[in-house]
């Protein structure tokens, strides 16, 4: 089996990932940066969100798994002193998989005919490039649901639905839905404009279009990174016919996990 690891770049993580390279290198694993069957993030939830995206084009064939050196993480949920643990279970291979859905962004210019797509394994946070408000028309399933006027417009996949649309005041959805959530922030609500003002959930084959009414220029934030957008047409936005594959090599139920990092210990 051919495994990479990628590293926060701190001197922790590199020694972690020094120390489980070589363990699994005796165990007659092969290093292989291009075409790896498990990709194994060494650092916190970022770490694994780049990873993520450094193998989105072989999801298939890839499985992800993350160790973290920092506070316990969503998706970095193996601690350093677990590793010797988790290099002989990943060395025992084949290793079992949970499978879960992603979100689909599609963005298309006004003029030109050109289209970028993006995957995310948490969201799609849009927000205008200069801090003023974003005006779009929401188009659902091919029908105008509302025009939305405010500080942004966050779209998230279950698994992320504990990152910023939490902070948003978003459901929490098992990351096995397939499904996706669309949340306000800060919308304007006043007698002229009026949103909904619940968090949005759609799924599978419900298509979101975001359309700009005013201006089309906007900062798009696909999980850990930001792009910036001139002469928008559409966003559009679905559950995406790929998905991600975790490496399960111990049992830790979503909700535990939800609970040991969001209830305070004394209401456990
Ligand atoms: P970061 O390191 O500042 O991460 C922010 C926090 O989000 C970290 O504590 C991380 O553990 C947590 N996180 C990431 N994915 C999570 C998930 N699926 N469930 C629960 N917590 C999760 O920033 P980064 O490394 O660039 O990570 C980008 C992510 O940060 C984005 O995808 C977004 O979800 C999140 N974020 C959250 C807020 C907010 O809550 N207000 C604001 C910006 C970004």
């Amino acid at each position: 089996m051919k495994f990479k690891i990628v590293s926060r770049g701190d001197e922790r993580s590199n020694k972690l990932k020094a120390t489980m390279k070589q363990y699994l290198i005796d165990f007659d694993l092969v290093y292989a940066k291009e075409d790896p069957d498990l990709v194994i993030s060494v650092g916190g939830d970022g770490t694994f969100l780049e990873a993520f995206h450094r193998y989105a084009h072989r999801l298939e064939s890839t499985a992800f798994i993350g160790v973290h050196t920092g506070h316990l993480g969503f998706y970095a949920d193996w601690v350093p002193d677990e590793v010797e643990k988790l290099i002989i279970e990943i060395a025992k291979t084949p290793f079992q998989t949970v499978e879960y859905p992603l979100l689909e962004v599609i963005i298309r210019a006004k003029t030109g005919g050109t289209e970028d797509r993006y995957l995310a394994l948490n969201e799609a946070m849009i927000k205008t490039a200069d801090g003023s408000s974003v005006v779009f028309d929401v188009e659902i399933k091919g029908e105008h649901f509302e025009t939305f006027r405010g500080d942004g417009i966050c779209i998230s996949t279950p698994s992320g639905s504990t990152a910023y649309n939490k902070a948003l005041g978003g459901a929490i959805l098992h990351p096995s839905l397939e499904a996706i959530q669309i949340t306000e922030n800060a919308s304007i609500n006043n007698r002229i404009f009026r949103t909904i003002g619940s968090p949005l959930i759609l799924p599978k084959h419900h298509t979101c279009f975001l359309k700009p009414m005013v201006d089309s220029s906007f900062l798009i934030q696909i999980d850990h990174f930001t792009k910036n957008y001139q002469n928008v047409k559409s966003i559009q936005c679905r559950v995406a016919q790929e998905r991600v594959r975790f490496a399960r090599f111990k049992q830790f139920p979503f909700w535990n996990r939800v609970r040991d990092s969001f209830v305070a210990e004394e209401d456990r």
